[in-house]
């Protein structure tokens, strides 16, 4: 391609900026000694290299194959440009301009070699909880504008001291172009203030150390927001923390020191070690060892346990000073989400927290831990946000026209998507109160500034009662494309693998507004990115009291019994122990009163935990189905066997499965057992359900998502039966099977009917 002599032009773009790329184009340079230049501009990097041919290219090959740890190549071009005749290499301003594509690097835990610094007694960030360099630290959370540069970050108010100014310059140093840096004499500096704001004298990690180790509840500033600690063997700590928070039994994350210190609360698979030691950071949920010293009411009636290492150099500091694991949980009351801000931390947290451990580096994106289960040696993602947001979903399928997806109502994540990137949100949340419904908003606007994506096509679900539906109809001069939710869910699948369908799909979910109005979510769809046909559901039953059936499962109970049995229920516990509104629920029920009908699994779930005593309330959502999964009994094999195909395939199993679990019931079977059954009964119903629709249609493929499927011992049971059946089985890997999923769906399936050419 290149003779002799001469000068190129090369493009590089991906995740290039933020990540080391200029200094490691400055080094491969000097090693093939070619003289030029790079530069960050809003396409990514460019560059231009002078010098003898076969170095040029081995230069070129080099740019992905040897790429920094956090860099993502996605496309490296070149064209020959006339040579100039230059002599040595230099880094050249930053090109900013209209057209934005550059990517952002999500926030990257602290690099050995930081942590190194950060122990050494003799380096300059000894002890600075601040370190970063071009290989880790803060990102996305800190960005403002593109392109990424010091002064689109909230550093741009911490000029560089002479030392961190010379390592900013030199391209043979770590910290070469890293924006973030800073050090004890130029940076943000860390204090320790008590519950009124007044500063606590000491070292302020030695401090807060100490407080946490006799009990009390010190507010942390993270990356993405505030958390609020405390000893995680300290059941008093740990109750008192969650009176503060109103949150009465939903797990908290627990942060341990090390590996070590981590196999100490959990069994830690070989598969799993990789997600909790990499750069990403997860909460990930992992089996409980028996003998871990956790209180009690760190995750109440769970035999999981969700833990994280340390991902910032504080978290660093303060655990090595501490030495024992901490509760870190995501600082706000119930639902609201993460404070972020200094003085609103100050403000809602005041009342929980003795002290606060800050920064006055400021957080511009709220960005809660992101979770995760490990399934069969790869991430099922439960919540993606921090350390995976904003790297970009790739599809195999182009948006030919610039997309927005508004998502779900729970667990809202919206994404903007262009080319062949869907660049999925972080967690927004639950879009139920303004200032949720600002970080919705507001995150909108700042993705498509920061990835220049002016929507043209603006996807939403159908319920016309979702705020993120009711913000898509005030677009202007956009097209809608309203998608069924479970389609959005099978399609999210699809996408997550990269296959465009046809497919058997299985959305097993809590609620989603179907086509016919009323509300499904144990689907059986044939689908593919453009649409689908439901070949299948759960029978629908009534949910007496609408969203008070929700939040009381015993109601769905109430349902279902009085679908099999009308009038001669058994004498159940369930029965007894709500005795008094028993009737008023069964009359709710047959007149229709409020009481929408539903085809839900989750609903279904819900009822069978009531029924054997799990659950009868929840105070957040999935805790019943939740409690119903983690009462299983591993050790038991068995699973009840009910019609599954009939005329339409999954329409009698939930009341069949109910009437087995009735009947071991008063057969005195255990609850675990039962519950087991039950759980291996859904399954083996789904498989068959699944071979129906292959015996119809020929397809073979299944794509498996829904809420339902964070659920990992159903997963595993309809995946293991289905491949057992021949069939090839899609699920979720990157990102959520639950509602946080969704807007990819809407995206990928927005951009298909949008698509000049069925068959691209
Ligand atoms: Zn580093
Ligand atoms: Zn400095």
């Amino acid at each position: 391609m290149l003779a002799g002599a001469g000068r190129i032009r090369v493009r590089v773009e991906g995740i290039v900026q933020g990540v080391g790329f200029r200094p490691f184009v400055h080094h491969l340079a000097a090693e093939y000694r070619l003289a030029g230049f790079v530069g960050n501009d809003t396409e990514g990097v460019f560059a231009e290299v002078e010098g003898e041919a076969a170095a040029m290219a081995g230069f070129v090959a080099d740019l992905s194959r040897r790429a920094p740890t956090l860099a993502q190549v996605e496309r490296v071009s070149t064209e020959v440009v006339p040579p100039t005749g230059q002599r040595g290499f230099g880094i050249v301003a930053s090109v900013t301009g209209v057209g934005r594509a550059t990517l952002i690097s999500p926030d990257t835990a602290t690099c050995p070699d930081c942590l190194a610094e950060l122990s050494d007694a003799a380096d300059r960030r000894h002890g600075y909880p601040l370190t970063n360099c071009t290989n880790c630290g803060p990102r996305f959370t800190i960005v403002t504008d593109v392109p990424y540069d010091r002064r689109a970050t909230t550093m741009a108010e911490f000029p560089l001291c002479a030392d961190c100014a010379a390592e900013y310059a030199d391209p043979q140093d770590r910290r070469f172009h890293a924006e973030p840096v800073c050090c004890p004499a130029c940076g943000p500096t860390l204090r320790l203030v008590d519950a009124d704001g007044a500063p606590v004298p000491g070292d302020p990690v030695e401090a807060a150390a100490r407080w946490l180790r006799d009990g009390r509840i010190v507010a942390v500033k993270g990356l993405g927001g505030y958390h609020l600690a405390t000893r995680a063997d300290d059941e008093q700590a740990v109750s008192a923390l969650r009176a503060g928070k109103r949150r009465e039994e939903k797990p908290f994350a627990v942060m341990a020191g090390d590996l070590g210190a981590a196999r100490v609360l959990v069994d830690v698979p070989p598969a799993a070690v990789p997600v909790l030691t990499g750069a990403r950071r997860p909460v990930v949920l992992l089996p409980r060892r028996a003998d871990a010293p956790v209180a009690a009411s760190v995750a109440p009636d769970n035999r999981d346990l969700g833990v994280m290492l340390p991902y910032a150099p504080l978290h660093h500091l303060l655990l090595g000073r501490l030495g024992t694991p901490i509760v870190l949980t995501s600082g706000n009351t119930s639902d609201e989400p993460i404070a972020h801000r200094d003085d609103d931390a100050r403000e809602r947290l005041a009342h929980i927290a003795d002290g606060f451990l800050v920064h006055d580096r400021r957080i511009h994106v709220r960005t809660d831990d992101s979770v995760v289960r490990v399934f069969r040696g790869r991430e099922l993602p439960v919540r993606r946000s921090r350390g995976y947001v904003p790297a970009p979903v790739t599809v195999p399928w182009p948006f030919d026209r610039p997309v927005l997806a508004c998502g779900a109502e729970l667990k809202n994540t919206f994404c903007v998507a262009k080319g062949r990137r869907a660049f999925v949100s972080h967690h927004i949340g639950d879009l139920e109160n303004y200032e949720t419904l600002c970080a919705f908003t507001d995150g909108i606007e700042h993705f498509s500034r920061l990835f220049d994506v002016r929507p043209e096509i603006v996807a939403h679900d159908l319920h016309p009662e979702y705020l993120s539906t009711k913000y898509a109809l005030r677009r202007a001069d956009v097209e809608l494309v309203g998608v069924q939710h479970h389609h959005a869910h099978i399609a999210s699948c699809l996408a997550d693998n990269g296959d465009p369908g046809p497919v058997i799909g299985v959305a097993l979910d809590g609620l989603g507004f179907g086509s016919d109005g009323t509300l499904w979510g144990g689907e059986l769809l044939v689908a593919d990115l453009r649409g689908f046909d439901r070949v299948g559901h759960l029978g629908a039953v009534p949910m007496p009291g609408g969203v008070a059936a929700v939040r009381e499962p015993w109601r769905m109970a109430v349902a279902y019994l009085d679908e099999i049995y009308g009038d001669a229920v058994p004498d159940l516990a369930v029965v007894r122990r709500h005795e008094r509104r028993w009737s008023t629920v069964v009359a709710l029920t047959r007149s229709g009163t409020n009481s929408p009908r539903t085809s839900s699994a989750g609903r279904l779930f819900d009822a069978v935990s009531a029924i054997l005593g799990l659950r009868d309330r929840v105070t957040y959502e999935g805790q019943a189905a939740i409690a119903l999964e983690q009462r299983a009994r591993l050790d038991e094999r068995g699973g009840y066997r009910v019609e599954a195909v009939g005329p339409v395939p999954l329409v009698d199993v939930g009341r069949g499965l109910v009437r087995c679990v009735v009947d071991d019931l008063l057969a005195d079977v255990d609850p675990g057992r039962i519950a087991a059954r039950f759980h291996h009964g859904l399954a083996d119903a789904v498989v068959r359900a699944a071979e129906a629709v292959r015996e119809s249609t020929g397809l073979t493929s299944v794509a498996l998502s829904g809420g339902v499927f964070q659920n990992v011992l159903l997963l595993d049971r309809v995946v293991c039966g289905l491949e057992t059946k021949g069939f090839r089985v899609l699920v979720h890997s990157r990102v959520p099977p639950n509602d946080g999923g969704v807007c990819l769906g809407q995206a990928v399936v927005a951009a298909a009917r949008h698509r000049a050419d069925p068959a691209a």
